[in-house]
């Protein structure tokens, strides 16, 4: 079975509740390719979460944008994957883990990430885990390394992929404009398709999905889509505007590959 085409929204820490209602309002309004095709789900600030859950049509899912690492109890301003209490509690089924946003600005490490996607996974939580270079690594040459080291820390934590989504988000992409070319995005998804084949089981390597995230936009994301590799994508700035239809409608570029 081939893997489904998957696109995110990533909305950060933008929006106001009017705000929010109208992406949401266009989301609903979208002539999208049916669930089949693709899978769509957006992630808003924690405090819209409900409101998103509550009037985005069924056929998308919402995802948190972080979750704490263990059960609830004494961690201010943290949100727990917990069962029996927040996330899945709330009927959010995604959240998104290791953003370069988090790795960078709130220092976590590569073993955190690994043990919050861990946790998630155990809560019944699907996971959109990012890793990503930084320019300086690719300038360096090494971003093959950085990022085999960042999904190693969490395959040690993980025996089951099937609920992962692999966002490949090179940071000196994102929010920057400067989007990947098709051909670097297609051989670092398909590098890390090898590793998990090496590292993992060919099974994981042939079912996982990779996505690509970086200034991905309504002009850029069908030359992306085409490379076989590239299972679709984590959008950040796009995913506020009604160009976000247009990614969303990119999946349908695989029929033709
Ligand atoms: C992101 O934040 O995950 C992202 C890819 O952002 P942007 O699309 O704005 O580069």
């Amino acid at each position: 079975m081939g893997r489904k085409f998957f696109v995110g929204g990533n909305w950060k820490c933008n929006g106001t509740g009017e705000e929010v209602k109208k992406i949401v309002s266009t989301l609903n309004a979208g002539e999208v390719p049916s669930g089949d095709v693709v899978e769509v789900v957006v992630s808003p600030p924690f405090v819209f979460l409900p409101l998103v859950k509550s009037t985005l049509k069924p056929d998308f899912h919402v995802a948190a944008q972080n979750c704490w690492v263990k059960k609830g109890g004494a961690f201010t301003g943290e949100i727990s994957a917990d069962i029996a209490e927040m996330l899945v509690n709330l009927g959010i089924p995604w959240v998104i883990l290791g953003h370069s946003e988090r790795r960078l600005l709130l220092n976590e490490s590569n073993e955190f990430v690994g043990e919050k996607v861990a946790y998630a996974l155990s809560k019944g939580l699907k996971v959109i885990a990012c890793v990503g270079e930084t320019l300086e690594q690719r300038e360096s040459g090494s971003t093959m390394e950085v990022v085999a080291a960042q999904t190693k820390a969490i395959a040690d934590k993980v025996s089951n992929w099937a609920n992962v989504v692999l966002a490949y988000e090179p940071v000196w992409a994102i929010g920057t404009g400067k989007v990947a070319t098709p051909a670097q995005a297609q051989e670092v998804h398909s590098e890390l398709r090898n590793w998990f084949q090496a590292n993992i089981s060919p099974e994981v390597a042939a079912t996982i999905r990779i996505i690509y995230g970086g200034s991905v936009s309504g002009a850029n994301c069908k030359e992306l889509a085409a490379k076989p590799d590239v299972d679709g994508f984590l959008v950040g700035g796009a995913s506020l505007k009604p160009e976000f239809i247009d990614i969303i409608k990119s999946a349908e570029v695989k029929k033709n590959c």
